[in-house]
């Protein structure tokens, strides 16, 4: 089967130090992919780059006269190579990414917050997508008036993939999305993240820097070093091999 999303020859340079190191990549339908790799092995980058954020931020490079972004090779989602997409329609078409670090609306209230992530969504599907993230979070159902700002790091994150799912994606970008929270947050959300696959039927490609509660939720996964892909295999492969062993489980 064809992957629904796939990077092929990815590289991305910022000025002349190279971010993405020629990653090639799929995402299948109705999987979970994880990408693995530690601080700045260039996870985010990637995901700026299938989400397309990463034209956005070089058109501001260069009107600051910042330094030069440049991306090459190709997307190819649904058979059509997106590599050059804005952002914006990459969206409309299903990618949507929920970024590292929440980047949710402070001053907005919880429900704002919602109901900007459903701008484009039908009222129907903003009305079923709510009842759904307020079934998988109860906890932000008694928190729709509390500004974004006012939550604690782990109401933030179910915020955001809240957000996320809002805007109906048909592949979910997870951006470390475990970063900073407590074990018992972390099990809530990497349980929301199953039921968004295996329920919601949403593709999902999610970096971790900390692969031990997501390595076995995926189905397949690339371990990525200095913006290069250096293994990859099934969930069970990758757990099973001795340098993400050592690397991620410190055995
Ligand atoms: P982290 O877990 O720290 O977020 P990461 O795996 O997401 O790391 P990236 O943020 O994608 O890694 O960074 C990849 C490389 O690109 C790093 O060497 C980083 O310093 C560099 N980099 C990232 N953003 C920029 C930028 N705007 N300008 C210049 N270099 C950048």
């Amino acid at each position: 089967m064809m992957p629904v999303l796939e990077a092929k020859d990815m590289m991305v340079f910022y000025e002349n130090a190279i971010a993405i190191n020629n990653v090639s990549l799929g995402c299948h339908r109705g999987r979970i992919t994880g990408i693995f790799g530690a601080n700045s092995a260039g996870k985010s980058t990637l995901m700026y780059t299938i989400s397309g954020i990463i034209l956005d931020v070089k058109k501001k490079e260069k009107m600051r006269g910042g330094e030069r972004i440049t991306v090459l090779g190709k997307l190819i989602y649904e058979g059509k190579n997106i590599i050059y997409m804005e952002p914006s329609m990459r969206a409309r078409e299903g990618i949507i990414l929920c970024p590292e670090r929440r980047r949710i609306f402070n001053e907005s209230s919880v429900m704002e917050n919602l109901r900007i992530g459903g701008i484009l969504a039908t009222r129907d599907q903003a009305k079923k997508t709510l009842d759904r993230v307020f079934t998988m979070f109860p906890a932000l159902k008694n928190l729709k008036r509390r500004e974004g700002g006012f939550l604690s790091g782990g109401e933030q994150q179910m915020l955001a993939i809240s957000r996320a799912l809002m805007a109906q994606p048909k592949v979910l970008l997870l951006d470390e999305p475990l970063l900073g929270l407590s074990p018992a947050i972390e099990e809530v959300l990497t349980d929301a993240i199953v039921e968004i696959n295996r329920e919601m039927g949403i593709t999902i490609l999610i970096s971790e820097q900390y692969a031990r509660s997501i390595l076995p939720i995926i189905h397949y996964g690339y371990v990525l070093e200095n913006g290069g892909a250096v293994l990859e295999g099934n969930s069970q492969e990758l757990m099973d091999n001795p340098d993400v062993k050592s690397a991620y489980f410190g055995i």
